[in-house]
């Protein structure tokens, strides 16, 4: 099923420069920075510049240099963060039931304090 991309959402301003963020990377495909309301001590959120809705939305439509750099990102800053040693969680929320705030894709990279469980 096609998505429909809302290019006036926070994360489209956001690579257009039009709202300023603090950025931890960025490359030709993917932008990292830091979340504003920051869940733990390292609270970094990666974003593919192309016009991607969710997980599935990018992993569907996207072309291969622009998946490989995202997921290379995620594994950069998670190294550039110094996460490896003692852990970190990935989420990426998707539509309502996942609550989902921005409809532009992100993966949260969480770390620098013990998360606790998520599923049980
Ligand atoms: O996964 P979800 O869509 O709920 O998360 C959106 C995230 O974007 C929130 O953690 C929020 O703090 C963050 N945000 C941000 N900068 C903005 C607007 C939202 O870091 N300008």
């Amino acid at each position: 099923m096609p998505y429909s991309y809302d290019n006036q959402n926070i994360f489209a301003k956001i690579l257009r420069g039009e709202i300023p963020n603090d950025t931890v990377m960025e490359t030709d495909h993917t932008l990292a920075f830091r979340d504003i309301h920051p869940q733990a001590p390292v609270h970094v959120l990666v974003v593919p510049k192309g016009s991607y809705v969710c997980y599935d939305h990018f992993a569907r439509d996207a072309s291969d240099a622009e998946i490989v750099d995202f997921n290379r990102v995620i594994a950069r800053v998670v190294e550039q963060e110094g996460l490896q040693a003692d852990g970190y969680r990935t989420i990426s929320n998707a539509g309502e039931a996942g609550v989902q705030e921005v409809p532009h894709l992100h993966v949260h990279i969480l770390g620098g304090r013990p998360l606790g469980r998520m599923l049980s």
